[in-house]
């Protein structure tokens, strides 16, 4: 980067920075990855230069020769590698184009129901300050505390009750399969359209380590920066001509304006990536990672809700270690273990310092990190957690994952 070296030495030395900081520490923030140099590449292209308001074919702007064929191939990609009939991939990010199918497929007011962002839901699913529950009335539902399951008897009870227009399902912290067929049949019976929200999950599906929803859901909406491993980007699917229609017209003209035609080439790139037998091993091992590292953890007397993982996260309890998930997560961060601190369900704590620390293997095992590693970093997290107010050992064991990383190069950082 000796351009930006010379122009903006401030903007450069940072960007050096975070490459140190993103290879010398362990990742376990389960929504992160390392994308390729590929589609780093594709995300700095010539392409951010151009305007193309519209669709293939239909643009409010001239010179569209190159981006009617990128937006094309990115979604002839997504349409193979999903199975699905019409794809948008012009939303900026998850939460717009979540709420480009509400916008699509409610009127202001209309009831929708989603997972309570306390229970691992997110913030678009209908939590309180979010455009989903101030522009439309929003019902949460639970998972079981008891069991940290999702609740489906008290889902469809609900739903009989409030007969809401749009069921969307889909998470943030739940670490076990989504029942995407009992959720739509729910919303069939009540006439609403159901949205599954595969954020997290979209490349476990293309592996087949999670169950798809296209084809059961009415619409599917993902990001493609999570365990897809593309750029920050999302796309809308769905199998129904009319849907798809009101998708697009929701997208733009009725919130964005042109689309992030760099990204699209970005996506586009991820999707052939994702299409390899390779990206269904690493879609396998992040869930071998995930149960090894949940085994080891559950061994060290840590509280996992719903008791362990079938994906790539895992939902810590920390109470009975006498220890916050913010001051466990300070901890970790300091001691080389990248987290997130999170809401457990019915969490008797604030949300900003919260019970629970979030943590998942997407990222590392893009490093190639595997089963043996997994225990190695069971080993450093309760060391940690056991002696987070250690200075001594908290630098001691930064300088060691240190070192520990440098055999596990991050694709897309040249060191
Ligand atoms: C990450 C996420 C989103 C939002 O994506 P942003 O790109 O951060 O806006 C939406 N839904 C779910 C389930 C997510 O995990």
């Amino acid at each position: 980067m000796s351009n930006l070296r010379d122009v903006d030495p401030e903007v450069w030395a940072l960007v050096q920075q975070e490459e140190v900081r993103q290879t010398s520490k362990i990742r376990l923030i389960p929504s992160e990855n390392y994308v390729s140099r590929a589609v780093l590449e594709a995300t700095g292209s010539v392409f951010t230069n151009k305007y193309s308001e519209g669709y293939a074919g239909n643009r409010y702007y001239e010179g569209q020769q190159n981006v009617d064929v990128l937006e094309t191939l990115a979604q002839n990609r997504a349409k193979e590698l999903f199975g699905a009939r019409y794809v948008n991939v012009q939303p900026y990010s998850g939460s717009p184009a979540n709420q480009a199918v509400c916008h699509a497929l409610l009127e202001p007011g209309d009831t929708l129901m989603g997972l309570d962002l306390r229970h691992g839901g997110h913030l678009t699913h209908g939590w309180k300050v979010n455009f989903s529950a101030r522009y439309y009335r929003s019902v949460p539902y639970h998972v079981n505390t008891a069991n940290g399951l999702l609740d489906y008897d008290a889902l469809e009870a609900l739903a009989k009750e409030h007969r809401p227009k749009l069921i969307i399902c889909g998470a943030t912290a739940y670490s076990r399969i989504i029942d995407f067929p009992r959720i739509a049949e729910i919303a069939r019976s009540v006439g609403a359209y159901s949205l599954a929200d595969i954020a997290h999950i979209s490349g476990l599906i293309i592996a087949g380590e999670h169950p798809s929803p296209v084809g059961i859901t009415d619409v599917i909406s993902t990001t493609t920066h999570k365990s897809l491993r593309g750029p920050r980007g999302a796309m809308i699917m769905t199998n129904s001509e009319e849907l798809a229609k009101k998708i697009d017209r929701a997208v733009f003209p009725g919130l964005q304006g042109g689309p992030h035609n760099n990204t699209t080439a970005a996506i586009a790139v991820a999707l052939k990536e994702a299409a390899t037998p390779e990206f269904r091993e690493y879609g396998r091992q992040i869930v071998r990672n995930a149960k090894t590292l949940a085994d080891a953890l559950v061994k060290k007397g840590y509280n996992l809700i719903s008791g362990g993982t079938d994906n790539h996260l895992i939902l810590i309890d920390l109470t009975n270690k006498g220890i916050s998930g913010k001051i466990a997560a300070r901890a970790l961060d300091l001691g080389g273990i990248e987290t997130n601190y999170n809401t457990i369900p019915d969490d008797p704590r604030r949300a900003n310092d919260p019970s629970g620390l979030r943590i998942g293997t997407p990222a590392v095992t893009t490093r190639g990190m595997k089963e043996a590693e997994m225990r190695q970093i069971a080993e450093w997290m309760d060391l940690i957690i056991r002696n987070h107010d250690d200075e001594t050992l908290l630098d001691s064991t930064r300088n060691e994952i240190a070192s520990f990383c440098e055999a596990f190069p991050a694709p897309g950082i040249t060191m």
